[in-house]
């Protein structure tokens, strides 16, 4: 495994190939772990994470959280509702309170694009020693996410040994709304990083011509790419042209309640252009597995019937590797701010 570096963990855009291969390793091992007996892991005893949600979760919550106490991590939840944030308490000093609580991990999800990183800075400013984890900001990033469904591809290609080589040269091909998705910008730059030919499928208005070149210039705030050649990216209009020869399908969620115009005729034209099914699937030319990092609506982004044909879904699988890679998130950045 190589060295980590990161203090936080906010964007996969600052990831190089060492980074992904030690948190696909670190994953792996704590994955076939044996689940019977002694559950967990003395490894983050004593250390206190603390999740910061402003917006809905179902899985990456309480994934984060289970993986925290796999490794006898104590977890604190924060419910902004019922907070001092309603009597006006800034996002800064509500961080800074579970700070002083003693946090050593802050895992933050926020509607707007870079309040984690915002957090980040303020807190390194202010001196404090305590990682911040994006659990996904606005269409920006999602790393968590992005990390599991590596993983997850990852183990479905090489299933002993899943490294970001499984990845060279494999036609993945991600559909629907590209634009409001954040879980799409995290797998474009782990993707890319590994090698793998990246297929954007959807309608202009979800898919701007734009992404195209998403991952070719250096990442935002960076002077150069810490991965020196990353895959190709190409942007198709329709399922017929994206499906054959494709290696994985990943399909997205339309993300309503970011869309501020109406920007689809409809869901059931949707589907019908869009949507996956097991029919669909023979497009590929042999048999392929599907994604979808959920909430899944069922009928709109792929049929009820693929959803739960466990011979092609990885949904679940998805699910069942998010705790292994947010452990092994979780104590690396432990490990950096111990040091
Ligand atoms: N759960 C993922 C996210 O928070 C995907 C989704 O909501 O569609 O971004």
């Amino acid at each position: 495994m190589g060295p980590w570096t990161h203090r936080h963990v906010l964007d996969l855009a600052a990831f190089s190939l060492e980074d992904y291969a030690t948190v696909l390793e670190l994953a792996q091992r704590f994955r076939v772990m044996p689940v019977a007996g002694a559950r967990k892991l003395p490894a983050l005893q004593g250390r206190l994470m603390t999740s910061l949600f402003f917006e809905p979760s179902t899985r990456t919550r309480s994934s984060f959280e289970l993986a925290a106490k796999r490794l006898s991590a104590d977890v604190q939840n924060f419910a902004p509702s019922s907070s001092s944030l309603s009597k006006g308490e800034s996002l800064l000093d509500t961080a800074r309170t579970y700070v002083a609580m003693g946090a050593d991990l802050l895992v933050v999800r926020h509607r707007c694009a870079g309040v984690p990183q915002s957090l980040a800075e303020q807190l390194d400013q202010a001196g404090e020693r305590v990682a911040v984890l994006n659990a996904g900001d606005g269409l920006h990033s999602h790393p968590s996410q992005g990390l599991l469904d590596l993983f997850t591809l990852a183990r479905h290609f090489a299933p002993e040994a899943p490294s970001p080589e499984a990845l060279r040269g494999k036609r993945i091909v991600i559909v629907g709304d590209i634009l409001h998705s954040r879980v799409a910008r995290s797998n474009l730059w782990a993707l890319t990083a590994c090698g793998a030919r990246v297929v954007l499928c959807g309608p202009p208005t979800l898919l701007p011509e734009a992404f195209a070149v998403f991952v070719a210039a250096p990442p935002p705030g960076q002077v150069l790419d810490p991965v020196p050649e990353r895959g190709r990216v190409e942007l198709v209009r329709s399922l017929e042209e994206a499906l054959p020869g494709a290696d994985a399908v990943m399909t997205l969620r339309l993300q309503q309640e970011r869309m501020h115009q109406h920007l689809l005729t409809g869901l059931e034209s949707y589907h019908a252009r869009y949507g996956l099914s097991h029919q669909r699937l023979e497009l590929c030319g042999r048999p392929v597995p599907v994604l979808h990092p959920g909430p899944v609506n069922r009928g709109v982004e792929m049929t009820g019937e693929l959803l739960d044909d466990q011979t092609v879904s990885l949904v679940e699988e998805q699910v069942r590797n998010g705790i292994p890679v947010r452990m092994a998130l979780l104590y690396l950045l432990a490990g950096v701010t111990a040091a």
